[in-house]
């Protein structure tokens, strides 16, 4: 193999040695138009399944393109199983919220409605479109899914109780993170309130609940978006892959 392919994109075909990917009119212009690449040159793929591939490229037209694996670049790195629930809020803090879990290793992220969250719907396919573009830049293999919008309630009371979810609220702001208070456990998650943060009796339930840790997030109280990167690191750092 020649020289390491430094553009990376995400594709849905299933890759394998000499697999050929047709190109979308999409992909063909951003990979021939906008980053002027041409035949007999290699790009990186991944799929969020076959780990990651280079490719070289076969044909490059206006409207398509084709290429063909070449060889397995890297393995499938999965995230430790662990999903991220937040309450949606302002559009541009809610795309960094989704970029930043997938570039921290998330391996869900769950858009949730709690008692004091403002927004009605969320753009399902551009929150997607944003995981896939951190994917594509952080050189990972896997990319995670945004799920609908939920009502928490309605997610508590279905909630799978192997999963071991860390609740950070802001009533303990000041307190020890303790999250070596949490069980081991193999399912996680993580939730985030809104700017409003939690509602006093969504806050007692959430206290009562057996599969709940609470924890702080230090002396300050910090925005929704931080607070998402705090506690993805956080978990990353003690109970996740930085370990
Ligand atoms: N308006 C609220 C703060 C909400 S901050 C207040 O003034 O109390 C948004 C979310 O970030 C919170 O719901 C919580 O999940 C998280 N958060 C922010 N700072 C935190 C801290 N110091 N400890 C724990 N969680 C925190």
């Amino acid at each position: 193999m020649s020289v390491r392919a430094k553009i990376r994109l995400y594709v849905e075909q299933s890759l394998g040695p000499g697999q050929s990917v047709p190109l979308s009119r999409e992909q063909a212009h951003y990979l021939f138009g906008v980053m002027r690449q041409v035949v007999g040159g290699a790009v990186l793929l991944f799929n969020g399944r076959d780990g990651e591939w280079q490719a070289g490229i076969a044909e490059a037209g206006k409207r398509g393109g084709l290429l063909i694996c070449e060889a397995q670049t890297a393995p499938l790195q999965m995230p430790p199983d662990l999903w991220l629930l937040f309450a949606p809020i302002k559009k541009t803090r809610t795309d960094f919220i989704v970029e930043k879990a997938a570039e921290l290793g998330a391996a869900r992220i769950c858009p949730v409605q709690t008692a004091f969250t403002n927004a009605e719907r969320i753009r399902q396919d551009r929150l997607q479109a944003h995981a896939v573009e951190a994917a594509e830049q952080c050189g990972g293999t896997f990319v995670p899914e945004v799920a609908g919008l939920q009502r928490l309630d309605t997610l508590l009371s279905d909630w799978p109780e192997d999963r071991h979810l860390i609740f950070a609220d802001e009533a303990l702001v000041g307190a020890k993170a303790a999250l070596e208070a949490a069980p081991k456990a193999d399912e996680w998650a993580i939730l985030i309130g809104p700017e409003g943060g939690f509602d006093p009796s969504e806050r007692a339930r959430l206290h009562d609940l057996p599969f709940v840790t609470p924890i702080s997030l230090g002396p300050r109280i910090l925005r929704a978006d931080t607070a998402a990167v705090a506690a993805l690191t956080l978990f990353q750092a003690t109970r996740g892959d930085w370990e």
